[in-house]
């Protein structure tokens, strides 16, 4: 009787009760709370005792245990994170973290243990999985296939979602590269385009409640690239893994991890306003450096031949037009693109290069990232995509005083693909190149823990304005939304600040930009990146306002701070940031109306400012504004226009 009742006692509490555990920030105003309820794990988080997260599932399926089902609580732990560190080419230069950590250690239905991490701060989630060694004689490396992890939240919330492409389609089947339209305020139970669920970062919007950004950091060469399933009205949005068919069906689209091994983080940032959004830097709270850098790498500016001039444009005489410009602009960098291998030639690219540094400019060059992952046509080819050739192609480019490369066309989100990343990044670091990838996913985490990098593309980006007018519409929709999503969670290359009026090499032909120039100019501060697209032409340094010309040379590309001042994705922004001791505060308007604000800029308060705004032309006039003591001023955004105030 006495072992019937033990066992019973043992097996009552494990089998039968919920089982919780909460942990909250550091301010105590977000509250994290993990249970274990008919063997199913779950979290749910309360903001300012608001609902954000309806209890959300926990668990992965792994090749050595299902921790996604039959789960126990075992124990959990609490600490704290304390983190001071600096960082560069991101919206902040220095960091000082604080959160609460919970682990809660699981066990499946054979007792295999699993601890899951919760790291809270005032207006961050971060969580990860552990898979631990069993037994003595149990596997020391395991398959992930499958993540029951899942963001449930309540409803009514809106979503500001980008698909998720199907694999091998698109031009020359280069997708999926995360260039699909972000749709803004969408109700959540509305299907994928593509059925395929939809990309990180995700924003959403929980009706009066406040936001949520859910991404994910720390994907290295060590796990796969996920993104989110379509919602269901019981999971809500459930961690998705790669599909089979990227990267032409080649390697897994599972994850391969030693064990013990972590999982990467899932973040989840939450605020009442966008604020916390726009200022997050969780993406690199939970990481280190993976390793040091080879030399102190340059931010700076960089112009770009092929957005407007294209592949035309890939030969000598007009490759030296655009290291005159950058050269005239003071700016450090011009990228040659696609085909210079054959229609300039490598030792008239050597001979470029001597011709950039004599002018006090440095090249990039561009490459195809393949391989054997899609049809893109262009060359070089097969330089990037082995260690052999890689080797062999840097110690070239480091010969010539070559410093950047910008490589294209990626597989996918493959684990393979993450490993190629990582090993472009880790072998460039030993010839002192810096690295922009374009045609790829997401960096998640990467400018903290690769300090060449430099930034990814990963958005539907400014090409398009070339490529169709549809596009150049959509320029200042897209450029007020990304702050609170895509480059509020990492760099991002969108390539090039445009100053042509129209978008053609006459800029006579074709069609207009849609923007005004102070937009344009404001874009450059909004748009975080350590080295900048200024895709201005030769044509434009006879055509622009001397205000404007002198703005773009003094162009900040490095942040010690960026804060949130107004604003609401996809219709208008207002940010300040601040690069040394100065100011910059940048305004985008995408509505079809002016937008008069009254803005609260502490950092300004009793001063009188540089103000540039959109003239009855579209062009930049320099005036100067009155912030009164309270560090109030009132401004107003013209359609499609901008503000900066410095
Ligand atoms: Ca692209």
């Amino acid at each position: 009787m006495m072992r019937k009742l033990a066992l019973l006692l043992l097996l009552c509490p494990l089998m039968m009760m919920a089982e919780s555990k909460q942990v909250q920030s550091p301010d105590g105003r977000m509250k994290v709370k993990v249970s274990v309820e008919g063997g199913i794990a779950t979290y749910a988080v309360v903001y300012d005792g608001e609902e954000m997260l309806c209890p959300s599932r926990l668990g992965l399926q792994s090749n050595i245990g299902d921790f996604t089902k039959g789960l126990t609580f075992v124990s959990a732990k609490e600490s704290k994170v304390e983190k001071h560190y600096d960082m560069t080419r991101t919206k902040a230069s220095h960091v000082d973290f604080m959160a609460n950590q919970l682990d809660v250690t699981l066990a499946d239905a054979k007792n295999h243990q699993i601890i899951v991490t919760f790291v809270v701060a005032n207006n961050d989630i971060a969580f990860r999985y552990t898979l631990l060694r069993q037994e003595e004689d149990n596997p020391k490396c395991a398959v992930v296939m499958s993540e029951a992890s899942s963001f449930l939240f309540p409803e009514g919330t809106t979503t500001f979602l980008s698909p998720q492409s199907l694999p091998m389609v698109g031009w020359m089947q280069t997708k999926p590269s995360y260039e699909e339209e972000y749709h803004a305020d969408v109700p959540m139970a509305t299907k994928s385009q593509q059925g395929q669920g939809y990309v990180f970062p995700a924003l959403f919007h929980i009706g009066d409640k406040g936001w949520a950004l859910v991404c994910e950091t720390g994907v290295t060469s060590a796990y796969a690239g996920c993104h989110l399933s379509d919602y269901t009205e019981e999971t809500g949005y459930t961690i998705a893994y790669p599909q089979e068919g990227e990267n032409n069906g080649n390697g897994t689209a599972t994850a391969g991890i030693p064990v013990p091994g972590t999982t990467p983080w899932r973040t989840i940032t939450i605020g009442k306003t966008l604020q916390p959004i726009v200022e997050t830097t969780i993406s690199y709270d939970v990481l280190e450096p993976l390793y040091e850098p080879s030399k102190q790498y340059q931010p700076g500016r960089y112009t770009w031949s092929w957005l407007i001039w294209q592949d035309e444009s890939i030969n000598y005489a007009d490759q030296v037009q655009f290291i005159d410009l950058a050269a005239a602009m003071g700016f450090e960098y011009c990228l040659v693109d696609n085909w210079w291998d054959e229609r300039i030639g490598r030792d008239k690219i050597a001979e470029l290069s001597k011709y950039a540094q004599s002018k006090g400019v440095h090249l990039m060059l561009w490459y195809s990232s393949n391989g054997y992952e899609n049809n893109a046509p262009q060359t070089p080819r097969q330089c990037m995509s082995t260690s052999i050739a890689r080797e062999k192609e840097m110690r070239w480019m480091q010969s010539i005083g070559v410093v950047g490369i910008k490589v294209d066309f990626f597989g996918g989100d493959k684990q393979q693909t993450m490993q190629l990343y990582e090993d472009i990044l880790s072998d460039a670091n030993r010839y002192g190149l810096q690295v922009i990838f374009h045609g790829c996913t997401l960096p998640r985490g990467w400018e903290r823990l690769y300090p060449n990098f430099v930034a990814s593309e990963a958005v539907l980006a400014s090409e398009n304005v070339f490529f169709n007018e549809e596009s150049a519409f959509r320029e200042p929709y897209d450029l007020t939304l990304h702050p609170f999503c895509r480059n509020a969670t990492a760099t991002m290359d969108w390539g090039g600040i445009i100053m042509n009026r129209h978008i053609s090499r006459d800029n006579k032909s074709r069609h207009t930009r849609k923007t005004t120039d102070v937009f344009e100019m404001a874009s450059g501060l909004i748009m975080q990146t350590s080295i900048q697209c200024v895709a201005m032409q030769p044509n434009n340094l006879q055509e622009l306002p001397q205000v404007e010309l002198d703005f773009l040379k003094a162009l900040p590309t490095t942040w010690e701070e960026t804060r949130y001042i107004d604003g609401y994705p996809g219709k208008f922004v207002v940010m300040a940031r601040r690069h040394n001791d100065q100011w910059y505060i940048a305004g985008l308007n995408a509505e079809k109306e002016a937008k008069t604000l009254t803005l609260n800029l502490p950092m300004f308060a009793g001063k009188t400012v540089n103000y540039y705004v959109d003239n009855a032309e579209g062009y930049a006039e320099l005036k100067t504004l009155k912030v009164d003591k309270k560090g109030q001023a009132k401004i107003t955004i013209k359609p499609n226009g901008g503000i900066i105030l410095k």
